[in-house]
């Protein structure tokens, strides 16, 4: 479905990303790990036509999408939740999942759509009325998923939804992940949290400096004596 090929990206003198070459198949979680300035940040947005690649090649559904502008890449159905939330603070909860599909035509089903997201977070429904800047951390990160999912993503793309997190957060935003999977979202999840992230991917990348530096399926990375020491702190 997407298709990454020998991407490289520069800010000024920095080679930030240095020939990575990604995979994502139809139907699966797909998750990049690895530490603080790897390169996961400027991986997607790159994907996303908000940072250039000076080399490379962007493949969505065989269509190359290299470079082209952050709008009508999001017309093609994939869409990026961008770290740090940024929801609109001083509208209501409803308010914020309209304006998550202002991109779309067919006007009638938006509130079919906004039905199903309060089907996987009961807790926006409860929030509906109330001032998104004024709910927990959780509940803002559950609200920039759902207003997401407003454009109605074929590839969602998630910039560490678990961060600054409660544990016991962290666990519903990856079951919500898992169940927004099953209804046949494609998923591509870039996670510091590197064991819940796996636990859930079906392959994964490691990134280290600009480069993969392993990869596997989400189990075998798991178990990965490298990648145990290294990521998982075990
Ligand atoms: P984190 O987990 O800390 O968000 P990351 O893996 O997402 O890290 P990136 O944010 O992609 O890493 O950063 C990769 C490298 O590029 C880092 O060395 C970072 O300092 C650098 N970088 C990122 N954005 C810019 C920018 N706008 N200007 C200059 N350098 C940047």
């Amino acid at each position: 479905m997407l298709k990454i090929d020998n991407l490289n990206v520069f800010y000024g003198g920095i080679h930030a990303l240095r020939g990575i070459s990604i995979n994502v198949e139809k139907g699966k979680i797909i998750s990049l790990i690895g530490a603080n300035g790897a390169g996961k940040s400027t991986t997607l947005r790159t994907i996303m036509g908000l940072e250039k690649s000076s080399e490379g090649k962007v493949e969505y559904e065989g269509k190359d999408i290299t470079n082209m502008k952050t709008k009508e890449i999001v017309k093609s159905n994939l869409v990026l939740v961008p770290e740090g939330r940024r929801i609109f603070t001083n509208l209501s909860v409803r308010e914020n999942l309209i304006l998550g599909a202002y991109l779309r035509k067919d006007k009638k089903i938006v509130e079919d759509d906004i039905d199903w997201v309060y089907s996987l977070f009961p807790r926006l429904k409860e929030r509906e009325w109330q001032l998104a800047g004024t709910m927990s951390g959780g509940e803002q990160q559950m609200l920039a998923v759902g207003r997401a999912l407003m454009t109605k993503p074929k590839l969602l793309m998630m910039d560490e939804p678990s961060l600054g997190l409660a544990p016991l957060i962290v666990k519903d935003i990856f079951d919500i992940i898992k169940r927004i999977n099953d209804e046949g979202v494609t998923v591509l999840l870039i996670e510091q949290n590197a064991k819940a992230s796996l636990e859930i991917s079906d392959y994964a990348y490691v990134l280290e400096t600009g480069k993969i530096f392993m990869e596997g399926k989400g189990m075998d990375l798991l178990n990965d004596e490298e990648v145990k020491k290294a990521y998982l702190g075990t």
